[in-house]
């Protein structure tokens, strides 16, 4: 009995702890409704040819979601909208990727753990008022040197959205990544630690 009790009361005090800190993940979806959703693994429209993911979700630390949602209301003021392409990625679904291409200069080391896997990283893009998406240097997970945020082989409108976007995002503190314009870190990515649950629909959710 005492035993329980001691479970009880712990299980009790690890949600304020845990919520004060802002490191519960959170539903992007359903704290704002101007981002364009384009999650590619829940679509067959990805590298794997494949529907990956149950959900088209997009759930992430609180801390890194606040400072999205800060980085959408800054675009808008501008005439832009964020496009998401994947945020938090269950560790078993990183395993998948690595079974499909084990090679670390695109598809991280699930031994390691991705910096999605931690909830702490997004793949965004750029879109006008409307949600139309706009010019970028390549397609998403382009696999190649294009995708590096220092070539300058792509249009001028292209380079001209990529950096609008990389600045919105640095200024709400997200790290770009180099070798790739859609990742960003929230930052403090990796104090979080590497996650495994599904990714599932929404309660309610029919479609
Ligand atoms: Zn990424």
């Amino acid at each position: 009995m005492k035993r329980i009790s001691f479970f009880f009361v712990a299980f009790l005090f690890s949600f304020p702890i845990f919520a004060a800190q802002n490191i519960d993940f959170v539903d992007i979806g359903e704290l704002d409704r101007t981002i364009v959703f384009d999650i590619r693994y829940a679509t067959p429209n990805n590298f794997t040819g494949k529907i990956i993911y149950p959900a088209a979700r997009c759930l992430l630390r609180r801390d890194a979601a606040i400072r999205l949602l800060n980085v959408q209301e800054k675009l808008e003021k501008k005439g832009y909208r964020l496009i998401v392409f994947d945020c938090y990625r269950p560790l078993s679904v990183q395993k998948r990727f690595w079974e499909i291409m084990p090679d670390e200069r695109y598809v991280a080391d699930p031994s390691k753990g991705s910096r999605h896997n931690r909830g702490a990283a997004v793949d965004v893009s750029l879109a006008d008022a409307e949600g139309k998406p706009l010019p970028m240097p390549t397609e998403y997970d382009d696999f190649s040197e294009k995708a590096n945020r220092g070539y300058k082989g792509a249009s001028p409108e292209a380079l001209k959205n990529s950096a609008i976007l990389e600045t919105a995002m640095k200024e709400e503190g997200f790290e770009p990544f180099p070798t790739e314009w859609w990742h960003f870190d929230a930052p403090g990515w990796d104090q979080y630690p590497v996650s495994d649950f599904p990714l599932k629909r929404a309660a309610g959710c029919e479609d």
